[in-house]
Order: C-alpha cells, then structure tokens, then sequence
C-alpha cells in the first residue's frame, strides 16, 4: 500500500490548506520559513493535448506531484509558471502558447531572485514540460549573477522514472512508447486530474520521424539508450511540425490511457521527490545553507548584508547587487 493518495481528491491551489506560497498569510509564511524553507516551484505550459485533455495538462501532472510532497514534507509550493518554452516542431500548433527563449529565461530568473529575497533559498523547479533544456539555462544565470550561496534543483519528473514510462516491449506498463498527449501522458493525468480529462474524446495519431530510427529518444528519453542517444531536443528538422503531422494534438494513442497503467510511475516520482526535499532539509535545515566561501568569491561582507536581508540590521535586498535579475 502507498501513502500516496492516487487519484487526489482535488488540488490545493485555492485552498487556505497551508501549501501554496501565494494562498498564505504573511505570518503563516514567516513562521514557514522558521521550519521548512524550501520552495517547489512548479514550471508547466499550455499546450495543446488533443481533444480529452486539457491544456494545462503539463502544469497540473507537476502541481498535483508538488502538493502531496508539500503535505508529506512541510515544504512550501508557489503558485505554478503556466506558459513555457516549446521545441522548434511545436511551431504554430493551435492551444500552445509559446514564450520565447529569453523571455522565458529572464522570468524564471526573476522568479528565482524574488524567491531568494524572501527567504526561501532552496528551491525545485519542478518541470512538466518538454522545455528540458531551457531550465538550466535560467538557473545557471541566476548562480552567475548574484553569487549568493542557494540550492536550485531542476527536476523534470520523467528523467527519475524512465522505467515507468516504457512500452511492454521494454519492460514498461504502456502499449506504445511515450511520446506526447497519448496513452502514457493521459495516463499520469487520469491519476493526477482525472477531473480535467474526458476519455471519451480521447483520440490516436501517428506520424512519420524524418529522421531514421536508433538516433532520437521519444519523450522523456524513456528508451534504453542505445535505441536513442539523443534526447529529443538535440535536433531540429527530424521531427515534423506537430500542426502538420498530428493536428490531433495527440500524438500516440490515448484512447489505451487508463490511471491504473500510471500508479507505479506516480508512487516512484512521489517518493523520490519526497526523498530529495528531506535529504536537503536534513543536511540543511531551515535557515543554513552551504558555505559561503565553497559558493561564491564575491566580497562575503556583500554576502553576508544580502543573505540577512533588508529588514536586518546592516542587512540589504538582492537586487542590491544587480538589477534586472
Ligand atoms: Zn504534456
């Protein structure tokens, strides 16, 4: 038996339930930062997912994990990022709202910034969405830039739990391979958000690779390596534009989701980020953080007035070493 409630009944994300950053008194957040100050901060999209799932699918399946995590550990979870980055075949398709690159960049490292300045200097990100390689990019500004000792980590829920997401064929619980808005993604759903989803519109589509098989990973590079070195974002031009080969927005065969297939996959993201949430907090607890001097070769007098912050005495805000984010 897991702990794990499969499906939830319900999300938090208007609830007064003690979870989400935005949803909490000020008192309750200082008093959170006294006990657990790590912040999940769920990173999803809209995206179009055909015609049984909704286009927030991405956001949910992370706000869903992120909430039953803040339950079982005390952390806290902001409000989600809803509109993402998207690879170059997701071009044009109808229902996906695209943020560019560096738009999307500079907002997550605002984020981060304004996260740090409150105090919760442990943050996840948690991803949703195949926007794998752009993350990154955002934290590893952030680290440049203001030097300030923080635990960032990104998470993109399907790289911990590749087995879960496989076909039969390797090992897996689903008929088809994972690839995007079809049985193995309606799946999670359905154990997640059953609520946001209607299967009997759900539909199958298939479409031709242009590049030769054993080089591209499908979604989540979820196939043993050696039938596809490449996760899916190393190329452009072997993949066709999605509004012209899968205008479903399916793109697989979501009419074989059932929740049941996603249990497995669902109970081993929740106790890996559970895992992970504990083994920081138990090396740092609330309040510590690494050393400053293993971190950062700013002055540590700047540091140091940063890291108290601008009510302390002698202390500073962040953007007091660099404005914009
Ligand atoms: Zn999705």
């Amino acid at each position: 038996m897991s702990k794990w409630q499969i499906p939830p009944d319900g999300g938090h994300m208007e609830s007064a339930s003690g979870i989400y950053y935005q949803n909490m008194t000020l008192k309750e957040i200082n008093d959170r930062l006294e006990t657990n100050d790590l912040i999940i901060i769920p990173i999803g999209s809209t995206e179009n997912h055909g015609l049984g799932q909704n286009p927030g699918e991405d956001t949910f399946l992370v706000t869903r994990q992120a909430e039953q995590i803040a339950k079982a550990t005390g952390c806290t979870v902001a409000q989600p990022i809803w509109y993402g980055s998207h690879p170059n075949h997701h071009l044009g398709m109808p229902h996906s709202i695209i943020i560019p690159e560096e738009t999307f960049v500079a907002y997550l490292r605002a984020v981060m910034a304004g996260f740090w300045n409150a105090g919760f200097r442990k943050m996840i990100l948690l991803n949703g969405h195949g926007q794998d390689y752009v993350i990154p990019t955002a934290m590893h500004q952030f680290g440049k830039k203001y030097q300030v000792p923080s635990i960032i980590i990104n998470v993109n829920w399907w790289f911990v739990i590749p087995e879960h997401l496989r076909d039969k064929v390797h090992g897996g619980p689903f008929e088809t391979p994972f690839v995007h808005g079809d049985e193995c993604e309606a799946s999670f759903s359905m154990a997640l958000f059953p609520e946001f989803i209607n299967s009997e519109y759900f539909e199958s589509a298939k479409f031709e690779p242009l590049m030769p098989p054993g080089h591209i990973n499908k979604s989540g590079s979820a196939l043993p390596r050696e039938e596809g070195p490449l996760p899916f974002w190393q190329q452009v031009g072997g993949s066709p534009l999605e509004v012209v080969s899968t205008p479903e927005g399916t793109v697989g065969d979501a009419t074989l989701a059932d929740p049941e297939k996603a249990r497995g996959g669902v109970n081993a993201i929740l106790d890996y980020l559970e895992r992970l949430v504990n083994d920081i907090m138990e090396k740092y607890p609330a309040g510590v953080l690494p050393p400053i001097d293993q971190l950062s070769m700013r002055p540590k007098e700047d540091v140091e007035a940063v890291m108290k912050g601008p009510f302390e005495e002698g202390g500073r805000h962040i953007y007091t070493l660099a404005y914009p984010p």
